[in-house]
């Protein structure tokens, strides 16, 4: 087989470097752990110390037509299963989930480089989900109606669309796949994975958790790769369903891409999301809101608050409480239980986070707090402290790009009003918050702010599982959010069947309803 290796990491893990013998990934096809067809190869890296960890293979669209063809092969038998039955595959997954929490949180932290206690967090959020989908035999139930006309009654049903397909990103390797799969599954479908190509390792330990479970062959099928597999995703005849999470601009792709092929699509699309505090607010509780929001998985959550607008006072109040309080913050491997954030995904990314900063200076922002050269941190990885830049101004780049890093950007305005105008005029609106006791503007906020999700006095505001989880704008393309009722709408559709049946009289001529003529 001739491989084309490529790094993920830019100068900090060199081919040189490598391991010559990282294990290759297989994926997981009908039940079975296949080599990819399609020849190419890419590193996997601890993020924390640049190791190479294995090697995936770049799958073509031979690879994803044959997990399509063993999605659809299983199909007709699983959806006809009761759905009690599918459920019972939710309860048991969840039942690994719990009794590997730690295995799967290590996983986390050592190709994502989160630190242990968020990635305990992800998983917990996980279970949450898998209990959520557990509800299925009652959130898929449809609805009836006697006597749309004399003897006529209309019900609608749901039934499953078929094959589904995710595409995930690499910040959260348990909980994005899972805010799918086991919606998809449990409604009757099946399923193709293309996990995050930087974190892979984290979905193979779940297929082997539905393995062991005894899930059938071709229920859930795992293909790794990159934009090769994705297009071949998108372009599929068999696939009828698309679940994306990612960036703006992957996720405008996708959309169009899926839907011209006439799939149905849900494509989540990266943030910028804001945290205004009002002169009111409550100042301990909100500095260590706003630092785990901005800081918290450094910086690499779809939702963390990437800039903080203080309204006219709480400049005053705030800003020294955050730059003293932001120093105790420890940078280190996620694996130091007393780290407050690990490494960031690759060195790509460290570039890109230290370029944005650099940007903000050249603009004219002031450097509050410096993280780029943070100090006692393991060799080789790919480590950004905590970073405060101070009078951002809207128009600036750091304001304008999601920098996806531990980059806080501080603008101050002198009212709700103009606080408002500044959310509002980011083309993402994924979530927000507000930090205030007044309760009138507070509904104020809510009210005008054109975001899918926002917290009060929460730095961040993700809809637990059983609400829908999105954003607007640029944030989100389709029309049926993650999670809560909607999972259900997704993976679904509907059918109304409306029906009358003749009893035969006493005359031998036939009737609808007892009083009609006969
Ligand atoms: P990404 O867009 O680079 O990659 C996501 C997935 O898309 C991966 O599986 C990747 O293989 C694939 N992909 C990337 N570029 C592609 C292309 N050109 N063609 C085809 N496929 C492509 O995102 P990422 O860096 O893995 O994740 C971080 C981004 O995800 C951030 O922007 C973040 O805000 C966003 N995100 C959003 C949410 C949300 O709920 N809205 C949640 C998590 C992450």
């Amino acid at each position: 087989m001739t491989t084309q290796t490529s790094t993920l990491t830019s100068g900090r893990a060199t081919i040189a470097e490598m391991p010559s013998r990282a294990r290759v990934l297989q994926n997981y096809v009908g039940g079975n752990w296949v080599s990819a067809q399609a020849p190419g190869l890419l590193d996997v890296t601890n993020p924390a110390n640049g190791q190479v960890l294995a090697r995936i293979p770049l799958s073509g669209r031979d690879d994803i037509e044959a997990a399509v063809s063993a999605a659809s092969a299983a199909l007709p038998e699983w959806r006809s299963r009761a759905i009690g039955d599918r459920t019972q595959f939710i309860f048991a997954l969840r039942e690994q989930f719990l009794k590997r929490i730690d295995d799967l949180a290590a996983s986390i932290t050592q190709e994502g480089g989160k630190v242990l206690s968020d990635a305990r967090a992800e998983v917990t959020r996980a279970i949450e989900v898998l209990e959520v989908a557990c509800a299925s035999p009652m959130t898929i139930q449809g609805r009836v109606l006697e006597g749309v006309a004399r003897g006529i009654d209309s019900q609608t049903i749901r039934q499953p669309v078929g094959v589904c397909a995710a595409i995930t990103p690499f910040n959260f390797p348990v909980l994005v796949p899972m805010w799918f799969l086991p919606f998809a599954i449990v409604c009757g479908n099946t399923f193709v994975l293309k996990p995050s190509e930087q974190v892979p390792l984290t979905s193979e330990l779940v297929c082997s958790m539905l393995e062991e479970i005894g899930l059938p062959p071709g229920v859930v099928n795992l293909v790794h790769g990159a934009h090769d597999a994705v297009n071949a995703i998108l372009d599929s005849p068999g696939v009828r369903a698309v679940s994306f999470v990612g960036s703006v601009n992957t996720a405008k792709y996708i959309y169009r891409r899926a839907a011209e092929n006439g799939k149905r699509v849900q494509a989540l699309g990266g943030a910028k999301n804001y945290m205004v505090v009002m002169p009111d607010a409550v100042v301990d509780k909100t500095v260590s809101n706003v630092l785990s929001s901005a800081f918290g998985n450094a910086g690499q959550r779809c939702m963390a608050g990437s800039v903080l607008v203080t309204v006219g006072d709480a400049q005053k109040t705030i800003m020294g409480r955050l730059k003293e309080e932001v120093k105790k913050l420890i940078v280190d491997a996620g694996t130091n239980p007393e780290a407050a954030l690990g490494p960031v995904i690759s060195g790509t990314a460290c570039d890109r986070i230290h370029e944005s900063i650099e940007s903000g200076v050249k603009e004219g922002a002031e450097l509050l707090v410096d993280g780029r050269r943070p100090a006692g941190v393991p060799a080789g990885g790919n480590f950004v402290g905590p970073t405060i830049l101070n009078g951002v101004k809207p128009e600036m780049r750091v304001a304008r790009e999601e920098i996806f890093g531990p980059v806080l950007s501080v603008i101050h305005v002198d009212s709700l009003d103009e606080a408002i105008a500044v959310v509002n005029r980011d083309p993402r609106g994924n979530g927000t918050s507000i930090f205030t006791e007044n309760g009138a503007a507070v509904r104020e906020y809510c009210r005008r702010i054109e975001v899918g999700m926002v917290g009060v006095n929460i730095g961040v505001a993700a809809s637990p599982a059983y609400f829908p989880f999105s954003g607007w704008k640029d944030s989100f393309f389709g029309d049926l959010h993650v999670h809560g009722w909607d999972a259900v709408e997704f993976f679904t559709r509907k059918k109304t069947i409306t029906s009358r049946y003749f009893s035969r009289g006493e005359t031998g001529k036939y009737f609808v309803e007892q009083g009609d003529k006969h």
